[in-house]
């Protein structure tokens, strides 16, 4: 009799093994076209939604089918692993804010060498195994495989939101040629709330499950390149200066976050009360060595400085002396 795994066996273990790692949830989906998210990415593409970040065009057939990105892909392994530590950021304008993601070591170098610790259990449990690791690295619909996986539901605001872990997650997935039980997906549980819709000070979410990206201040301070803001978004995004997490710190589906277990994403010193003057005069080499292995590194210098200079005129703004 073989000592080989059942396909069902292999399933639970695998998700076990994902858990010793240190995800705090692993589901699994059939490896298959994306029939339906496919029109909608379609949609939100053809209405601009995507602003300057173009490359969401590029390989389509990739994106909407992980089969065209690995030879004989027969499942996706979807994980997730919290970044949320009981640290509150000040309510102080003056204050820079950096979204609560960004406040410790890159999530892609951390997530990345524990997926690739997953690939290497299947691989010498599943009697071979062969596939691909990605965190946010290539043209996969991250959300949407884990909530096919049954890790979440994709929440009006268009994050992910677990019932048992809310939504300060990261996503990661295993795209690999081995056979495995896929999981259902779980209810929507959004319900008639609309709190992220109403807190988001510059109406992004344009439609419950729609963000647009020419006006979402996360999208802006990160991905945007170019000197400017646009104005009617720059002075409503407040002292963010890097991403934005309002629509998420208003879901009470976050009264379950878990906390993280991984030290790597603590708050590194500073991060959390520096004040914008002390941002502004920020040098090359400090900013270097001050984000090194951070993911705030891709907005680069001026990004920053950029996203700083207009958080320093909406804190002066709301001065009790501003007229
Ligand atoms: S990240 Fe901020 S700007 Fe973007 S949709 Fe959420 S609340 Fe609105
Ligand atoms: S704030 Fe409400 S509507 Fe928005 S994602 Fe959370 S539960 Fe859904």
């Amino acid at each position: 009799m073989s000592d080989r795994l059942s396909t069902s066996e292999l399933s639970k273990a695998l998700k076990n093994a994902a858990v010793k790692l240190g995800f705090e949830a692993c589901g699994i989906s059939t490896a298959t076209e994306l029939t339906n998210e496919k029109s909608r990415l379609q949609e939100w593409l053809n209405r601009g939604n995507h602003a300057s970040m173009g490359w969401m065009e590029n390989h389509f057939e990739k994106r909407v089918d992980p089969r065209n990105l690995v030879e004989g892909a027969k499942s996706v392994v979807s994980v997730i692993q919290s970044y949320y530590h009981p640290f509150e950021p000040t309510d102080n304008p003056s204050i820079g804010r950096v979204s609560r993601y960004a406040w410790g070591d890159d999530y892609h170098l951390v997530m990345k060498k524990k997926l690739f610790a997953l690939l290497e259990w299947l691989n010498e449990n599943a009697g071979g195994a062969n596939g691909r690791v990605f965190v946010d690295s290539a043209p996969m619909m991250d959300k949407v495989w884990a909530a096919k996986a049954g890790l979440g539901w994709i929440g009006k605001h268009t994050n992910l939101i677990s019932e048992q872990h809310g939504s300060w997650f990261f996503i990661g997935e295993l795209v690999v040629d081995v056979e495995l039980d896929p999981d259902q997906p779980v209810l929507d549980h959004c319900g008639s709330c609309t709190r992220c819709l109403d807190a988001c000070p510059t109406n992004a979410i344009t439609e419950p499950y729609v963000v647009d990206a020419n006006l979402c201040i996360s999208y802006l301070t990160i991905e945007h390149r170019g000197p400017d803001l646009p104005q009617d978004v720059a002075d409503k995004h407040g002292n963010w200066i890097f991403g934005c997490d309002i629509c998420q710190e208003v879901c009470p589906w976050n009264k379950f976050k878990t906390e993280s277990q991984e030290s790597r994403y603590l708050p590194r010193e500073g991060v959390l009360d520096t004040d914008l003057q002390t941002w502004s005069e920020l040098s090359q080499e400090e900013f270097s060595e001050y984000f090194r292995q951070s993911a705030v590194k891709r907005t680069k210098l001026d990004g920053l400085t950029r996203n700083v200079h207009y958080a320093q005129m909406n804190a002066r703004s709301k001065a009790p002396d501003a007229t």
